[in-house]
């Protein structure tokens, strides 16, 4: 992989020991500090307040990572595009399989060769499992779409772009759609009736 950081590495938990004996238990703990980027999730340094805590198990296919994502992280509003910390408290529950072991399906029956997606990469790799992947799937597909700074957020104007949160601009907001004022004036007729 190119670009690789040191916090891309660190969330790379070696677990050839954890596999040795079947059903043997071992916690992660790691500290971050990290952004949503365009790409996914990108780590700024080690002392930020997003905390990825959880147990690793192993069992005969692999070894099941369970646990939470918890803390904040930097994204933009969607409304006003500001950088704002948002709250992230996640349950993850991930099975990281043994290489060359055909993907499990839900019942726990071993899927065929075909069947196994192609996107599938939770795979024990050189005797480690990537928790980046874990991170990033679980906060990137649930952080809602709509992503507020605050409830009342005022977004930017529509016109000139400034950000309503630091003042008004000066551009004269039309405040009417012509739609309403069709339904105004059905509502006008009928109140004279
Ligand atoms: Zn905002
Ligand atoms: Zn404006």
């Amino acid at each position: 992989m190119t670009g690789e950081t040191p916090f891309d590495r660190r969330l790379k938990v070696p677990v050839t020991n954890l596999q040795k004996k079947v059903f043997s238990r071992e916690k992660v703990s790691v500290s971050l500090d990290a952004r949503v980027g365009d790409e996914g999730v990108v780590y700024l340094g080690e002392h930020g307040d997003l905390r990825l805590e959880a147990w690793m198990e192993s069992s005969p296919d692999g070894i099941r990572v369970k646990g939470r994502i918890e803390g904040s992280i930097s994204v933009h509003c969607t409304r006003c595009l500001e950088e704002y910390r948002h709250r992230l408290d996640l349950a993850v529950d991930e099975f990281y399989r043994r290489p060359g072991l055909g993907a499990v399906g839900p019942e726990g029956r071993r899927l065929r060769e075909t069947e196994v997606l192609e996107d599938d990469d939770y795979v024990i790799h050189e005797g480690a499992v990537d928790l980046n992947l874990l991170v990033n799937d679980n906060v990137m597909t649930r952080l809602p779409i709509k992503r507020l700074c605050d409830e009342a957020c005022r977004g930017l104007c529509p016109r000139c772009g400034k950000n309503l949160n630091q003042g008004d601009c000066r551009c004269v907001v039309e405040e009417t759609d012509p739609r309403l004022e069709v339904l105004r004036d059905l509502l006008e007729e009928e109140g004279r009736e």
